[in-house]
């Protein structure tokens, strides 16, 4: 099938470049210089590195001098929870626990438990049956480490889910994480552009992006530090980026990526009323095919306070995740069933675990987020699809539909 009939709708594992960023991307490839040199064409490249910096700084509610570029999420991620550690555990060697919930992305995970190594104790805060974690629930983990006489270097909580589309009451987290003396991380990955957000207010001290979440490209993303941060670089070199990470800056991706992160922020709001309404028309529509199809994660029809504007996340009991997005991509509809950082490891979703989605029979689950590309044709394109593949993804899983 050509490209141009194809529907894409995986907006959250990768979505399209915005012209605003290819333009910035090509208008800073020419400039040679590296942005450390003195030289003309040194300066040159550092001042779009500043430019950036400035931008993108303005359009998250942050600093200039509080970006730290890194190469995308899982970088600023792996920065914010090993640096805090570092940092913290030689201010306060008693300070080794970290509060995480049990539906972070793998970005967030893997680096927590490999400080467990380094004698982190590790506590995840439970999310409800809609994929949300309250306030209480971090209060619950924090009281863990209390009662195991471990005081909080961390706590590290997404802002919206990558699978789900939750969106978390991150500032309600953050002041009980600063009461409790620890400091606060959110990955917002899924969220810059997407939901209204300051750093500035949000009572953060670290906040994660990515370019290609957000119509930049892939390859770069940042850490936001907040100037009372404690923390240390996980990358040693040159002391870039405050010292932070170190690593010639990449100016023509840093230039792209606050040319996204101005545009997704400037058109935000008429573009989340866009989105709500193409998300409410498809769950609505799937969940009329009468095929026992059910919504992951919380969702207020005409709302995107509670779920991202562009997530579609449902449940197909009685067949294999798999074989339908196999189904679906043939019949031309390009989904997945969560994360595509997972780099293809088939296996559960611990995010569908966490929210206690039923394991007695097979269950399948799609993910369909749209973005700026998508239309009302893809919409219910998308619907007559899952029409027609979930019984047949039924019937190769053995079970009637
Ligand atoms: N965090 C979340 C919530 C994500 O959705 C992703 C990517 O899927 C990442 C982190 C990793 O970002 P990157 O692909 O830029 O490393």
């Amino acid at each position: 099938m050509p490209a141009d009939l194809r529907v894409y709708l995986d907006h959250a594992a990768t979505t399209p470049m915005v012209p605003a960023a290819v333009e910035a991307l090509i208008g800073a490839l020419s400039p040679a210089g590296n942005s450390s040199s003195l030289h003309a064409s040194g300066r040159r490249s550092k001042a779009l590195l500043e430019d950036a910096r400035e931008g993108l700084a303005a359009a998250v509610g942050a600093h200039p001098s509080e970006v730290v570029f890194t190469s995308g999420g899982t970088e600023a991620d792996n920065l914010a929870i090993a640096g805090t550690y570092a940092a913290r555990t030689r201010e306060e060697p008693a300070a080794r626990g970290i509060v995480t919930s049990s539906i972070e992305h793998h970005a967030v995970l893997e680096p927590t438990e490999a400080l467990v190594a380094a004698g982190a104790h590790v506590v995840h805060a439970v999310a409800d049956t809609d994929g949300i974690i309250s306030a209480d629930s971090i209060a619950d983990a924090l009281e863990v480490l209390r009662t195991r006489s471990v005081r909080p270097a961390l706590v590290s909580v997404m802002w919206a889910n990558n699978e789900i589309g939750t969106i978390q009451p991150v500032a309600a987290i953050a002041d009980l994480a600063q009461e409790n003396g620890a400091q606060v991380h959110s990955d917002a990955v899924q969220a810059v552009g997407r939901v209204p957000l300051s750093f500035r207010d949000s009572g953060l001290h670290l906040l994660s992006l990515s370019g290609h979440k957000l119509g930049g490209p892939m390859g770069v993303g940042a850490l936001i530090v907040a100037r009372d941060a404690v923390i240390e670089p996980v990358v040693h070199g040159g002391g870039h980026e405050r010292g932070l990470r170190s690593g010639t800056v990449p100016v023509p991706l840093a230039a792209a990526l606050a040319a996204a992160v101005s545009h997704a922020v400037s058109v935000r709001k008429e573009e989340s009323s866009r989105l709500v309404a193409l998300r409410d028309r498809l769950i609505e529509g799937l969940l009329g095919l009468d095929l026992d199809l059910t919504v992951g994660g919380a969702w207020t029809p005409g709302s995107a306070h509670d779920r991202l504007p562009g997530n579609v996340h449902i449940i197909v009991p009685g067949c294999d995740a798999d074989s339908l997005l196999f189904l679906l991509d043939a019949a031309g509809i390009e989904a997945s069933t969560g994360s595509a950082c997972q780099a293809g490891v088939p296996g559960r979703s611990h995010v569908l675990d966490a929210i206690g989605v039923s394991t007695d029979q097979p269950v399948g689950a799609v993910r369909l987020t749209l973005g700026h590309t998508s239309t009302g044709d893809d919409v219910e394109r998308a619907i007559s699809a899952v029409r027609e593949c979930v019984p047949r993804a039924r019937a190769a899983a053995g079970v009637l539909a």
